[in-house]
């Protein structure tokens, strides 16, 4: 098999699986009692606690597990909306997850007010709209670290000297950028920050909300002590013993799989576009060949495939046993075109036409050569069925 959607999860690193082990055998113990196995799994949290604040330049005290990198998004949003008091207008951007876009959506039936700031076509938002779009009654500014189907980069630094001077709680959900790219919540200046483990080859339903010290927010759930009164229920030990694990392997390897994934994504992108005709990257780099900066992530890589359906090819390609993604997976099924590449401006026609691939620290040289062995004869097969590849060879003649 050619697994080529680490956007959408990854598969778990040995040393998170050996670090999960125990917990589905004899470390069983509710965290919250008294004796000592339950002491001891209360130790193995606070360890995880303060890896992965490690990992992002944190404190322990500032990071709050969550079950998801969507529940860090909608506490994040929620918890500040509510804690804002009478202040109703969120400033986010037209290229969110699904996490951020919908309750955002939701929080306008509620009577806040939202601001969708556009991108250009390389997918980044400016710092000049976000000050431009301050008001006096903006309670939270919500801008993703790096996009889950373009994997552009945004210019969070540069938004948090604006947030600060305005003093407006500034969260980032950079559920795709941390394990893949050096984070540091200081050297970003954002107050909140969503991630999850199963992006950084941690498992499913373990992540985690970073809160900067100092910022009022609600409490997420109400029950039990955990999480300092502001997330309670029963934590998912190992699932957090599993995170920190995935976390502090990725972060160790991060420098050199940053470099190697960067050069697999590259020999990628250069193959499809010169070998296959009618193919365009989206995102950064989008109009010109090699080499890509550095504001797209190492793995991304976004091609849309001029006459034919993306979803076709990758029914194809899963024929191959070969996988990849139209785009966000919480969306895929749904006939809508990406409102992410819609907002970049491609026609629909270019944005039914993309495929998203993107690369984790299990690929390697050969996927790429196997992945373009059946890609170009897919797409082929694919053109010579369509309406919209015989018009245009008509245009041609
Ligand atoms: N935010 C981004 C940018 C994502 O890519 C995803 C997952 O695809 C999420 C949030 C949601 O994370 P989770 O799958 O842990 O709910």
């Amino acid at each position: 098999m050619i697994y080529l959607d680490n956007a959408a999860t990854t598969p778990l690193h040995p040393a998170a699986k050996a670090a999960m082990l125990p917990y589905l055998d004899t470390a069983f113990a509710n965290p919250s009692s008294i004796y000592t196995p339950a002491r001891q799994e209360r130790k193995a949290i606070d360890e995880a606690r303060q890896v992965i604040a490690a990992a992002i330049g944190a404190t322990p005290a500032e990071i709050f597990f969550t079950s998801s990198g969507t529940e860090a998004d909608n506490w994040a949003i929620k918890g500040i909306v509510e804690a804002a008091s009478g202040k109703k207008h969120i400033i986010t951007s037209s290229v969110e997850h699904h996490g951020i876009f919908t309750v955002c959506e939701y929080l306008a039936t509620q009577g806040y007010d939202i601001t969708y700031l556009p991108v250009n076509s390389d997918g980044l938002i400016s710092a000049k709209d976000v000050e431009a779009a301050i008001r006096p009654d903006t309670c939270l500014i919500t801008i993703m670290l790096a996009n889950n189907e373009v994997g552009t980069i945004q210019p969070i630094t540069e938004i948090s000297n604006i947030t600060q001077k305005h003093k407006i709680p500034f969260h980032t959900d950079a559920v795709q950028g941390v394990g893949h790219i050096s984070v540091d919540v200081d050297e970003l200046g954002v107050d909140l920050l969503s991630l999850s483990a199963h992006k950084f080859y941690g498992p499913k339903g373990a992540a985690a909300l970073y809160i900067r010290k100092g910022t009022k927010i609600a409490a997420m759930f109400h029950g039990g002590m955990q999480e300092r009164n502001r997330r309670a229920g029963t934590e998912n030990v190992m699932g957090i013993v599993g995170m920190a694990a995935a976390l502090k392997a990725s972060m160790e390897e991060l420098p050199a799989e940053q470099k190697r994934i960067t050069a697999l994504r590259d020999k990628l992108i250069n193959e499809i576009l010169t070998s296959i005709p009618h193919t365009q990257l989206n995102g950064i780099n989008g109009d010109k060949r090699l080499p890509i900066d550095a504001r797209r992530l190492p793995g991304n890589v976004n091609i849309s495939f001029r006459f034919i359906e993306g979803e076709s090819l990758l029914l194809y390609l899963d024929m191959q046993n070969c996988y990849a993604s139209t785009g966000s997976a919480c969306s895929s099924g749904a006939l809508d075109p990406s409102h992410v590449l819609m907002a970049m401006g491609l026609s629909h026609e270019l944005a039914n036409g993309a495929i998203r691939f993107t690369l984790g620290r299990e690929n390697t040289n050969e996927d790429i050569d196997n992945l373009m062995a059946i890609l170009q004869p897919a797409v082929q097969k694919l053109r010579d069925l369509s309406p919209l590849y015989d018009d245009f060879k008509n245009e041609q003649k």
